[in-house]
């Protein structure tokens, strides 16, 4: 199966991805699923109806996976 980067899942803008950044450590975010992952610190932001929650406090910290790989 070929994933295919102009049409991201979550229906989430390439362009707007690029301009979002982890709230704790400013790095870029990248979508992981339904959600947005911080690329340095691995905090995971959930989105709501198409819109990046990027807050701290509703943030999963990194540890709390419950998908073992
Ligand atoms: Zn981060």
């Amino acid at each position: 199966m070929i994933e295919s980067v102009s049409e991201p899942e979550g229906g989430l803008d390439p362009e707007l991805l690029e301009v979002l950044v982890c709230p704790a450590c400013r790095r870029e975010v990248r979508q992981e699923g339904p959600a947005l992952l911080c690329s340095d610190c691995g905090r995971r932001f959930p989105v709501h109806e198409g819109i990046p929650v990027l807050l701290l406090e509703e943030a999963t910290p990194p540890g709390h996976q419950r998908e073992a790989q």
